[in-house]
C-alpha cells in the first residue's frame, strides 16, 4: 500500500533538491511553506493536501482568461502537433503576432519576442543606452522590472529606508547600481529636477505606468505627461513597462488608456495567458538597432524566443479577448469586488483604501490617500497579511504578503465574488477580534528591503 504523499512530505523533498524549495523568489511564503500545487483550472487551484482555493493571486498576473483556458490549451496542443522550435527563420504565427502587437499597441512600430519580461526590460535599457550613448537610467520607487542588475533596487523598502538605495540582491556591481537613479512615482517636480541636473546623461526612464508591484498606484496625468515631455526635451528614451498592464487593462496597454505614448514598451504575462512570453516593441528607428542586417548594432538573441507553443497561446488569448466579452467581464467583477470590499470594511469601522483598476484589486489597511509609494507606508502590514491568511481558511487565495495585488480572470464568476465578499467580512472581523494570533506575520510583511521579487 503506497502512502499518499502529503504537502509537507513533498515540500521537504523540494527543499532538499531546490534551494529554498521553490523556483522563484516569492513562491515561498511565510505560513505557506508546505504548499504543493497539484492541479489548476479556471479560477481555482488545488494542493497536495486536497485543499481547493479560488485563485486571486493568478501567478502574479498572466492568466487573464483563467488557468488552462481550453481555447489556449487547444491552440498550444495544435502547435505541438504541427510545428516545433527550429531556431532559424520565422514562423507564420510569429508574423501574425508581431502584426497584431503593431496594430494594437500605440508605441509599437516593430516588436521582438523574448521568453520573459525581465529579458524585455533588459534589452530595452541596452538599446536605449546604445541609441543615446548615455549612461544613466531612471526608475521609480515601488516599480519592479525584473531580476537584472540595472533595475534591481527599491521595489519595497522598510519604512525607515524609504529614500535609501536598496538593492534586491547581493552580487551586483556597485557601478551598475550607481548608474540607476531612483525617483518617486507621481512626483512630477522630482522628475523635472532630476532632468535639470542629469538630463544630458539620462539614456532612459523606465516606469510601470501603474505600479502594480506595490498593489496599485494610479498615475496622475501630469506625472506621465511630465515623463513624456522631459524625455522628449532631453532626448532620453521613455520605456513603459507594461508587463502587468499590457492586455490586462486594455489590448493597447496603459498607453492606450492614458494617451501618453512611450518610445519603447515591454510586455509579458497576460499576453500569452501563462505561457512564458515577453515582448519589446516601439519606435522603428530604435527597434531597427536590433536588426541583424546592416545598421543593426545591438545584439539580441534567445533560443526559445517566439516558441511556437507560446506564440500559439498568445494568438489564442488575443482572439478570445477580441471575440468574447473578456474585459467587460473582468472589469465588472473587479468593480463589484472594489465596491463590495469598501462596504465590508466600512461596515466594520476598519480604515481601508480599496483600489485597483479593471481586473486588479487591493485593499490597503490605512486611511487615504494612496497616491505615492510613501503613502503606502501607512498600510498596516500585519492586518494586510493576517487578513489574507484568514481568507485562506475560507478557500480564497490572495497572496498573504504585504502590498501584493490580486486579480480576477474571465473564469471567475459572480458567485465567486459573493463568496469572496462573505469571506472578507469573516476574515476582517476575526482579524479585528484576535489580531495578534499570527506570530510570524512580521516576516510575511516583507518590509525588510531585500528579496522582493514578483
Ligand atoms: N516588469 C514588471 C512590471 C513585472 O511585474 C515583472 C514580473 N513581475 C517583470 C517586469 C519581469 O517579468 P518576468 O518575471 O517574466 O521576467
Amino acid at each position: 500500500n503506497q502512502r499518499v504523499l502529503s504537502g509537507s512530505d513533498l515540500a521537504e523533498r523540494a527543499r532538499r533538491a531546490i534551494p529554498g524549495g521553490v523556483n522563484s523568489g516569492q513562491r515561498s511564503i511565510p505560513g505557506l511553506t508546505d504548499l504543493v500545487i497539484t492541479e489548476a483550472d479556471g479560477a481555482r487551484f488545488r494542493d497536495a493536501d486536497g485543499r481547493e482555493y479560488v485563485d486571486y493571486h493568478a501567478a502574479f498576473g498572466p492568466p487573464l482568461l483563467g488557468h488552462n483556458d481550453p481555447d489556449v490549451s487547444a491552440a498550444v496542443a495544435e502547435a505541438g502537433r504541427t510545428v516545433d522550435l527550429c531556431g532559424v527563420g520565422v514562423t507564420t504565427a510569429e508574423v501574425e503576432l508581431a502584426e497584431a502587437l503593431v496594430e494594437l499597441v500605440p508605441s509599437v512600430e516593430k516588436v521582438l519576442l523574448t521568453s520573459t519580461g525581465s529579458e524585455a526590460t533588459f534589452h530595452a535599457l541596452r538599446v536605449a543606452r546604445a541609441a543615446t550613448g548615455r549612461r544613466l537610467v531612471v526608475k521609480f520607487q515601488g516599480c519592479y522590472h525584473g531580476w537584472h542588475d540595472a533595475v534591481s533596487l527599491n521595489v519595497i523598502s522598510a519604512p525607515e529606508r524609504v529614500g535609501a538605495r536598496d538593492p534586491i540582491s547581493a552580487g551586483i556591481l556597485p557601478e551598475v547600481l550607481e548608474a540607476t537613479l531612483v525617483l518617486r512615482f507621481n512626483d512630477a517636480e522630482g522628475v523635472r529636477a532630476a532632468f535639470a541636473e542629469y538630463g544630458r546623461d539620462i539614456a532612459a526612464v523606465i516606469v510601470e505606468p501603474v505600479p502594480h508591484n506595490v498593489g496599485c498606484l494610479l498615475p496622475e496625468r501630469e506625472f506621465l505627461r511630465t515623463l513624456r515631455d522631459e524625455c522628449t526635451r532631453a532626448g532620453s528614451v521613455l520605456i513603459f513597462d507594461e508587463v502587468i498592464s499590457g492586455f490586462r487593462h486594455d489590448l493597447g496597454g496603459w498607453q492606450a488608456i492614458s494617451g501618453i505614448t512611450p518610445d519603447l514598451t515591454t510586455m509579458g504575462k497576460a499576453i500569452a495567458n501563462g505561457y512564458p512570453v515577453g515582448a519589446l516593441g516601439g519606435r522603428a528607428d530604435l527597434m531597427e538597432l536590433f536588426s541583424s542586417r546592416p545598421g543593426g548594432s545591438v545584439f539580441f538573441a534567445g533560443t526559445y524566443n517566439g516558441h511556437p507553443a507560446v506564440v500559439a497561446a498568445a494568438l489564442a488569448t488575443l482572439r478570445k479577448i477580441r471575440t468574447e466579452p473578456v474585459h467587460e467581464h473582468v472589469f465588472r467583477l473587479g468593480d463589484r469586488i472594489r465596491t463590495g470590499l469598501s462596504e465590508v470594511f466600512a461596515g466594520l469601522g476598519l480604515p481601508a483604501v480599496v483600489t485597483g483598476y479593471g481586473s486588479v484589486f487591493v485593499a490597503y489597511f490605512m486611511t487615504g490617500p494612496a497616491r505615492t509609494y510613501d503613502d503606502l507606508l501607512r498600510n498596516d502590514a500585519s492586518m494586510f497579511v493576517g487578513y489574507r491568511r484568514r481568507l485562506l481558511g475560507h478557500g480564497v487565495f490572495e497572496l498573504p504578503l504585504n502590498l501584493k495585488r490580486s486579480h480576477v480572470s474571465y473564469a471567475h464568476t459572480e458567485t465567486d465574488v459573493d463568496r469572496l465578499l462573505e469571506a472578507a467580512a469573516a476574515a476582517a472581523r476575526a482579524q479585528l477580534a484576535d489580531g495578534d494570533v499570527l506570530a510570524d506575520v512580521a516576516d510575511a510583511s516583507t518590509m525588510g528591503g531585500v528579496a522582493d521579487r514578483c
